[in-house]
Parts: structure tokens; sequence; C-alpha cells
């Protein structure tokens, strides 16, 4: 008697989570706390459980969820009630024009990030050979988004770590433009040779400084370290980047690079304008200035 009981109640439990709309009703409720968009992240990871868009989700509330996927869907529900975040639990972040894998070995791809590629299109002939660098390309998507972009461009991905790299190559190889990427482990230009001449450099170096690194955002303290912390200042990276890019770049060659909030002014002054011509600061979305263009001289 005792155990057809339970299993009446684990069958009621169960029928009251059942349908798409219950699901994400409950699930919205857990995330609400301490999620900003609890309806949001609900609605995309039950997207990706079940394999339909949200537009779905929306039309079809009363449409049932086979039993494992309610499970996988509970899993993930916890583990972003957890702080991880979305895109981790996903595997996925869109930028610019395509679709990222993404894991915890790399950055999440930011919008504000977008501005990099965009300006750097505009400084090419998108029809040319050209070849680019892009330092600590983590996921790839600034390389990958270019290549994608410029087809007869070749590019050059550093990264420091092994694991981003991985990564890196999977999404060039999705994108099918692994063909044109040269993926290297390596700090900065250390193992690229000087008589390799770039046309191009792009980067979205770790900026963070000691201090906002210790009040970041529960979502971003799971990213990699390696690619957050810019030193005591936030700009220990930039003024590396700034000081090893003249001389792998042409003369009249470009660097494209993303730095932080207020940090534009310390930034005009790292800029050595005998080695650099300024051509302009880019505002992201939020008027907030976050890309710099730099012609060599
Ligand atoms: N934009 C990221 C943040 O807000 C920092 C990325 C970086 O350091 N390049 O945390």
């Amino acid at each position: 008697m005792i155990a057809i009981n339970n299993e009446e109640k684990a069958e009621s439990d169960h029928k009251m989570s059942a349908s798409v709309g219950t699901a994400l009703s409950e699930a919205a409720r857990r995330l609400d706390a301490n999620i900003s968009e609890p309806r949001l992240d609900a609605g995309v990871l039950m997207s990706h459980v079940i394999g339909r868009d949200r537009a779905f989700l929306v039309a079809h509330p009363e449409a049932t969820i086979a039993e494992h996927q309610l499970k996988q869907f509970e899993e993930f529900i916890a583990r972003r009630v957890q702080g991880e975040p979305l895109q981790y639990i996903t595997g996925h972040q869109e930028f610019f024009k395509l679709d990222f894998e993404v894991t915890p070995d790399v950055l999440i791809p930011r919008p504000e990030t977008e501005l990099i590629v965009e300006a750097a299109l505009e400084l090419v002939d998108a029809n040319a050979e050209f070849a680019f660098a892009d330092i600590g390309t983590g996921s790839g998507c600034l390389a990958v988004s270019i290549l994608n972009e410029c087809r007869e461009a070749r590019a050059i991905a550093i990264d420091i770590s092994e694991q981003a790299l991985r990564i890196a190559q999977r999404n060039a190889e999705r994108h099918r433009v692994a063909n044109r990427l040269r993926l290297v482990q390596s700090d900065f230009f250390d193992a690229i040779s000087v008589n390799e001449t770039l046309d191009l450099i792009v980067s979205n170096p770790p900026y963070v400084s000691d201090d906002e690194m210790k009040t970041l955002q529960r979502e971003v303290q799971r990213e990699p370290r390696a690619a957050l912390a810019g030193g005591s200042d936030g700009l220990a990276l930039i003024r590396r980047l700034l000081l090893d890019a003249p001389g792998h770049l042409r003369p009249a060659g470009y660097l494209v690079f993303e730095f932080g909030i207020n940090q534009d002014v310390a930034i005009r002054d790292l800029v050595d304008r005998e080695v650099w011509k300024l051509i302009e600061i880019r505002n992201d979305l939020q008027q907030i200035p976050r890309t710099i263009v730099l012609q060599k001289k």
C-alpha cells in the first residue's frame, strides 16, 4: 500500500510539471530569487532541452515534455540557480552573425565585442587577401567572424590556453574557416616570428582591474580568470599589446582592441604617438567608450 501511494504521489507530482507551460512557470519561480530575467532564462533552457524555438513555447504551453527531458530541464535550472551562466549550460552564444560553442574554458562573447569586427571590416577590403592576428582568441569569435566575412583573408589566432584553442578550432571548423586559420599557443607574440608581417591585429584582452575582480557579477566569476584579469589597474595586458603589436604590423597596419569602462583616458595616454596614429575610439550601444582603432605610422 505504501509503495502504491508513493507511486501515485510521484505520478501526480510529475503530471503537475509535465507540460511546457507548467514546467516553465515552476522554473521561473525557482529562478526568481537571484536571476534577473527568470522567464527568459527558463525559456532558453527549455528550448535547448526540447529542441524547439521559443515561439513554440509561447504557442504551445500545453505541449507535454518527456520525462527524461523534464529531468534534464530541472537539472539545468538547478545549475542556473547556482549562478552558472546560461551559455555554459547550453554551450552556445551568438556573436555577430554566427553561433559559437562556449565552455567554461573561454570567455562568453559579449555584444560590445562585435564592435571590433565592425571596425575591422571598415578598415579592410573584404574581398582582398590580407593577414591578421587575434590575440587571446578564446572561443575564436573575433577571428572566425572576420574570416567568415573576408573569404581571402588568413589569420593567426593566439591564446595562452590550450583548452581555449581547442574550442576556437571547433568553432573554426564548424564555420568552415579552419583552412585559413592557424591556431598558436603563445603568450602574446612570443611564438610568432617578426618576419610574418600582419595587416591587422585585433584583440579583446583581459582588462578588469584587481579591485573590480573582487566585485564581479556571480556569473562572470565562473568565466576564466585569465580572460578577465588585467592586473592592478586592469591595463597590464593592454600595455603589452601596445608595445608588442608594432613589431608584427606592416607600416599603416591597424590595431583594434577593446578596453574597460572608464579606461579611455588612461588608454589615450598609453598610446605612443610616435608609433601610432589614433584613428578613433568607438562607443558601445550604451555609449561607453569601448574600442580603439590605431594605425601604425
Ligand atoms: N567585458 C567583460 C566584463 O564585463 C570583460 C572582458 C575582458 O576583460 N576582456 O566582465
